[in-house]
């Protein structure tokens, strides 16, 4: 299965090596035989969260007294992995438990926390985040959004885009400005219960290069009236603030991502130049072949023991944002480079839909554009020298 071969990291615990075992076996029956179908409905069900709520793959690092798991980043890092692993790129359980619940975690009051986490980790609550809007992505600070004061509490009107799991989501972050005439200090994390949100509105399931089962979409918002208690926290103003210093959890949970996809991809390569002949012989025994995947290989292991590094870093709180910039943007592109070496080694079935490196392909592209493009990355790296 292991496509490196390296020993564990040493963050890896026991209960983590069990809890490897768990979310494999449990994607392999429930969910891996369901990825063909969902990608060709362009879009999975419903039910994915509660069956993944009830397996244990939602809020693993959420306290036991909020209804998640009271496990640590490295038991998400555990399962972002194994679904990398197992191909369902298209999920947003890594969002939901990795980027959503840890803001209300780590933002929310008391009565916030009780209100949503428990109902997220069962997965009848789904979390999205809503940053980006049809005018504006990289350059959060000009958010057009706003969330008006209104009695005893707000009127949220704006529109955005592409957002991850926008179809599904029930608890929609929503990053709104409550003083316009201000960049960063105006903005406000709003947290929106859509159920029974008159004026909220869910647009198209947007037609994607890859990711083909991610219900990626627009949503808008109309006069949607909150009560007081929908601002996150307490203070207005402090919404820029909370997402950069969450956004490094953001960073390095996509290149975990990357490094499940790379390891796959690897893995899934080796097995078909073993199987596939040419001239009479098997595709490994060229020294093309070899080579190709030796550098492969190596990369990848230099990626592995970097990002497990990261991971260490950031679950004793000292990873910083210049060193999850540079996870995030070199094992994105690591990856990119690497499945595309590896499709040319399956020739003309590397194109072919039926097998799953084409479609790794497909979802790799994005990887260098979300969570902040790989160009922002360097910016920040930049900031450092
Ligand atoms: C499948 C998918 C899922 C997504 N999920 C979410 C989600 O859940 N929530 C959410 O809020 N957003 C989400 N996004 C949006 C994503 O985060 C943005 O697309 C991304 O941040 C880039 O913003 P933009 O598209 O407006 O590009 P722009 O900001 O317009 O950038 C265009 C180009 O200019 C470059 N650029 C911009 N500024 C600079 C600069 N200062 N220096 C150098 N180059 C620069 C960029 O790198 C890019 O190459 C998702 C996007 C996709 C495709």
């Amino acid at each position: 299965m292991d496509a490196l071969n390296l020993p564990r990291p040493a963050w890896m615990t026991e209960d983590l090596v069990l809890l490897e075992e768990q979310v494999r076996r449990f994607l392999a029956g429930e969910f891996v035989p369901q990825l063909e179908r969902w990608a060709e409905d362009g879009q999975y069900e419903r039910a994915v969260w509660t069956k993944a709520g009830e397996a244990g793959l939602l809020c693993a690092s959420i306290p036991e007294e909020y209804g998640g798991a009271g496990g640590s980043f490295a038991h998400e890092t555990v399962i972002n992995r194994e679904i990398a692993l197992a191909g369902f790129d298209s999920f947003g359980g890594p969002l939901h438990s990795g980027i959503v619940a840890p803001y209300i975690l780590k933002y929310g009051t008391e009565e916030q926390k009780r209100r949503w986490l428990p109902r997220m980790a069962t997965g009848e609550l789904v979390g999205a985040i809503a940053m980006t809007e049809p005018g504006t992505g990289s350059d959060l600070q000009a958010v057009r959004t706003t969330a008006k004061k209104s009695g005893n509490g707000y009127v949220l009107n704006g529109s955005k885009t592409f957002i991850t799991n926008g179809q599904h989501a029930n608890l929609i972050i929503v990053v709104a400005k409550t003083d316009p005439k201000e960049r960063a200090k105006g903005i406000s994390l709003m947290v929106v219960e859509t159920d029974d949100a008159s004026g909220f509105r869910r647009g198209r399931k947007l037609a994607k290069l890859g990711m083909d089962a991610a219900d990626t979409s627009e949503l808008f918002f109309e006069d949607v009236a909150l009560p007081a208690e929908s601002l996150l926290g307490t203070e207005e103003g402090q919404g820029f603030a909370q997402l950069m210093n969450e956004l490094p959890q953001e960073r390095l949970i996509v290149a975990t991502a990357a490094i499940g996809m790379i390891e796959r991809a690897l893995r899934l390569t080796i097995d078909y130049v073993k199987q596939r002949k040419a001239f009479g012989k098997h595709i490994i025994e060229f020294q093309n072949t070899q080579f190709e995947l030796a550098e492969c290989k190596s990369e990848a292991t230099i990626g592995r023991v970097f990002h497990d590094h990261c991971v260490e870093r950031h679950i004793v709180g000292q990873l910083d944002t210049t060193t999850a910039s540079m996870a995030k943007y070199w094992l994105t592109d690591l990856q990119n480079k690497i499945v595309d070496r590896c499709l040319q080694l399956f020739g003309g079935y590397g194109y072919m839909e039926e097998y799953p490196i084409s479609r790794m392909y497909r979802d790799a592209r994005v990887q260098r554009i979300y969570a902040g493009t790989n160009e922002i990355m360097k910016l920040l790296i930049a900031r450092s020298l």
